[in-house]
């Protein structure tokens, strides 16, 4: 079994598109005994996310205890907290590290609410992960959208100057939260179809996923940083009676 942890809802970035939820995080205890809960119940995997989960201040311990018990770590993050200098005990516990990447124009990460210089931050971070890290396996995840779609052979081009693992490529789907105002940021079937169809049997170091509103739409199980159980599937969040804690 495969959870998703939004061990906070806390972040440092304000993107236009943000579909996180909005809950109080737990304390320290607490969360120990959620993670309790989920390796008696067999998780394998979890992709810790938030909000920034690099913002819970004890990410690092309940990352230990996960990989201790076995459980595979995936760590979805924008990256903004780790620098050279804190980069080895923050990623040291985790198997695949998740950043996003949706622009590499400074303005549109402005304009997007992740940032100037953003970009740079992630190119520089890029150089040195696997450095600090050899095992771990980098994964970059983009957002598209009508405001990016003409720029994915952009990107493209500059993520085969770094040594990654996967391209997640995911269509923008309003699916909760600041989202679902926006759901003018949307691109039409045929545009997604033809830019899944270019980047089919491209031969790179790198494996391109390109995820469909059908795939965001699968069932996904996850913690939410209050300790509720959600199951997220078609688009609907419906919340569990399942007690973690
Ligand atoms: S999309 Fe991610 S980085 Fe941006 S505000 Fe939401 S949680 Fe933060």
């Amino acid at each position: 079994m495969k959870v998703c942890w939004n061990i906070t809802s806390k972040c440092n970035k304000n993107c236009k598109y943000c579909f996180k939820f909005n809950k109080e995080d737990l304390s320290l205890e607490d969360n120990k005994k959620i993670l309790k809960s989920l390796i008696d119940r067999k998780v394998e995997r979890i992709a810790w996310t938030g909000g920034e989960p690099f913002l819970y201040k004890d990410l690092k311990e309940l990352l230990k205890l996960s990989k201790e018990n076995n459980i595979i770590n995936h760590v979805n993050t924008n990256a903004s907290l780790l620098n050279k200098e804190n980069l080895k005990e923050n990623i040291e516990n985790i198997d695949r590290i998740i950043i996003s990447l949706d622009f590499i124009d400074d303005t549109l990460n402005e304009e997007f609410g992740i940032g100037k210089g953003y970009f740079n931050h992630v190119s520089s971070l890029l150089k040195i992960i696997k450095e600090v890290n050899p095992s771990i396996e980098i994964r970059i995840n983009t957002v598209v959208f009508k405001n990016n779609i003409n720029m994915m052979e952009d990107l493209y081009n500059e993520l085969l100057k770094y040594n990654i693992d996967y391209w997640k490529l995911i269509r923008f789907f309003p699916i909760r939260g600041k989202a679902i105002e926006e759901n003018d940021l949307g691109v039409d079937d045929e545009e997604f179809v033809n830019l899944r169809n270019s980047f089919e049997n491209r031969k790179q170091h790198f494996e391109i996923i390109v995820n469909d509103e059908a795939e965001l739409k699968e069932r996904h199980i996850i913690v939410l940083s209050s300790g509720k159980l959600v199951y997220s599937e078609g688009g609907e969040d419906i919340e569990s009676d399942d007690k973690l804690i």
